[in-house]
């Protein structure tokens, strides 16, 4: 546990939260400022910052429980779709420095974005440019 890590005292029980979900791994609860009604965070129970800096087994067992838990939480709000993100990083928009999936309802006409929506201007790259960086991506 992390001293002031407000999801590592969740998990520890010091500060109350909704949990819907747990296993030996992950924790689930209600977004404290929820973005639609449902909105829930999955988090490993062990403090990592970001997906690169958690390991395989509990990376696998979120991922596992975002599955699980997703189609719950569009019955119980009766959602019509889900909006399932991570804020990855500072730059991206962490502010909570323990890794957190975000799930998200969403509604027809909720006035709400796609994913496209998280930059400005996309880049324009070249063909050569895009072979590059897929190579570069591509484990050896
Ligand atoms: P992020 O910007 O991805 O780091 O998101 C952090 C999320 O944690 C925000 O959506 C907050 O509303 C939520 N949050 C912060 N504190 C709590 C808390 N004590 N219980 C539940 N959710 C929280
Ligand atoms: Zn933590």
């Amino acid at each position: 546990m992390t001293e002031d890590c407000i999801f590592c005292r969740i998990v520890e029980g010091e500060i109350p939260a909704r949990v819907v979900y747990e296993d030996e791994e992950t924790l689930a609860f209600l977004d404290a400022n929820p973005l639609a009604p449902g909105h829930t965070l999955v988090i490993p129970k062990h403090h990592y910052g970001t997906l690169g800096e958690t390991p395989t087994e509990p990376g696998e067992m979120v991922f596992s429980a975002v599955h699980y838990l997703t189609p719950l939480i569009e019955d119980a709000v009766d959602a019509d779709a889900t909006t399932v993100a991570i804020n990855n990083g500072e730059a991206a928009g962490q502010e909570v420095p323990h890794l957190h999936v975000h799930i998200v309802p969403r509604f027809d006409g909720d006035g709400g974005g796609p994913i496209h929506a998280i930059t400005g201007d996309s880049p324009d790259l070249s063909e050569d440019e895009l072979d590059e960086i897929a190579d570069r991506i591509t484990p050896n």
